[in-house]
């Protein structure tokens, strides 16, 4: 039965395929991870990264820190002090400062969390009229950590930054004063970090509120990617199961949203029978991932990633816009990159897979998807769409944007035809707090 070791900054070093690396490369590891999010577990090291290949291996650039992913100047900083031996508190004050400048709420998430009779409710951000965002206290950690994330803040230390929230009760009050909510996604970190006891407590009191309004429970997690044993052989894989089928016996949709990067990912038999297993209890899988550079932007991959799932049986559901945050530098497409990407890869698949939604930033107006990129009159644009909006009218309502090929964001672009983009005066009213 494999069992779950883990690996950090700490004890890396023990890890015998480490071991075998150039010392340089190792040193590496150890200055960026530091600053950036580094943990990684048995299964990705032995069933995932091809080690004859580590140093262009997508997995192993997306668990393992590496030079490229800090700036020079950051680097520099990092391994002068550890070659020094410098004092812990010295790096870590250091490595801090960096993370400052790493931008680590990216995209105002901040400014997402309501306030509820009185109190801000940390643990949970709503921003879409149908959808709550739920951060159970004890979810906020992963199996192993993607060295792109933008959740990072939560990982290393960062704590008053961290969400956070223990009372399902606030929750489920939260749920009956607003009818509008259908859905309510579980995230963190990864939610399935936690045991099942503990997922349980958050999860049954929700079942057992009996809410109308509520149709969906969605899980967001990396588990399948990270450690499919979690649905096999952990202790308490079964009972978990158990909750998933109790979900679905209750009424409720439940959408369990994957996260997978690389087509690496679903190859292994673990995670073949880890799907079969949750598929078996009546939840959908769905998934999800962010495109980005030295990890899968190329069409072929994307379009392998979504066969291969779509013959699993799950639903190929977003592709994301890198944010802008932590290593951008490292991971970040221009959108006009990321849109060729996406269209290269959905005109090769059948309908079945064209379930997927993308490219699309999670900005602070909403998610705005790259619909196109067009000329019209003589000016080259991007078409751009809301998928998700603040306010939900502005969803699917195609607007322009001058081409730029360098641009990374919306806040790259400037509008085409018009002075402002049509939803800008409106989200300065809800941001400021009087619009909504
Ligand atoms: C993506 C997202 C949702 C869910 O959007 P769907 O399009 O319904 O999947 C909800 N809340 C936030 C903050 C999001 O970023
Ligand atoms: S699984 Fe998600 S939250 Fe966890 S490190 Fe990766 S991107 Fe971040």
């Amino acid at each position: 039965m494999p069992k779950y070791m883990s690996y950090t900054l700490r004890n890396f070093r023990s890890i015998p395929q480490i071991s075998k690396l150039p010392n340089d490369f190792v040193f590496d590891i150890e200055v960026v991870g530091h600053v950036l999010p580094f943990k990684v577990n048995s299964y990705v090291i032995n069933e995932l990264i091809d080690w004859d290949r580590y140093e262009d291996d997508p997995i192993f650039t997306l668990t393992f820190p590496r030079k490229e992913m800090l700036k020079p100047h950051h680097y520099k900083k990092i391994a002068s002090l550890l070659k020094r031996g410098a004092s812990k508190d010295e790096i870590k004050n250091a490595a801090n400062e960096i993370r400052f400048q790493l931008n680590p709420h990216p995209a105002g998430q901040l400014k997402n969390v309501p306030k509820f009779k009185g109190k801000e409710l940390k643990g949970i951000q709503h921003k879409y009229r149908e959808t709550v965002l739920f951060f159970p206290s004890q979810g906020q950690t992963c199996h192993a950590y993607c060295s792109f994330c933008f959740r990072w803040p939560q990982f290393v230390g960062l704590n008053e930054l961290k969400f956070a929230m223990k009372e399902t009760e606030l929750l489920i009050d939260y749920l009956k004063a607003h009818p509008d909510v259908t859905d309510v996604l579980f995230t963190g970190g990864d939610p399935l970090i936690m045991k099942t006891k503990v997922l349980e407590r958050y999860i049954r009191p929700l079942l057992e509120a009996d809410l109308p309004n509520l149709k969906t429970i969605r899980i967001g997690t990396k588990a399948l990617g990270f450690w499919p044993y979690r649905f096999l052989t952990d202790d308490d894989a079964d009972e978990l199961l158990r909750l998933f089928e109790d979900i679905v016996k209750s009424g409720k949709h439940l959408a369990f949203m994957a996260h997978f990067n690389h087509p690496r990912e679903l190859e292994t038999e673990a995670v073949k029978k880890a799907v079969e297993r949750i598929l078996n209890t009546g939840a959908v899988i769905r998934t999800q991932s962010p495109v980005m550079k030295n990890i899968n932007d190329n069409p072929e991959i994307w379009a392998d990633m979504w066969k291969k799932q779509v013959s699993m049986n799950m639903i190929p559901y977003y592709m994301f816009i890198a944010r802008d945050t932590g290593a951008q530098h490292y991971f970040g497409l221009p959108l006009a990159k990321a849109y060729e990407i996406f269209r290269g890869a959905y005109k090769s698949v059948s309908g079945i897979a064209r379930t997927v939604r993308g490219p699309s930033m999670s900005a602070e107006p909403g998610k705005i998807q790259v619909s196109g990129i067009s000329e019209i009159n003589g000016e080259k644009v991007f078409v751009l769409n809301f998928l998700q909006g603040r306010n939900p009218d502005w969803v699917m309502r195609p607007f322009f944007a001058k081409y730029n090929e360098d641009a990374m964001w919306i806040t790259d672009l400037e509008p085409a035809f018009e002075d402002r983009f049509f939803f800008e005066e409106e989200l300065e009213e809800i941001l400021t707090g009087n619009g909504l």
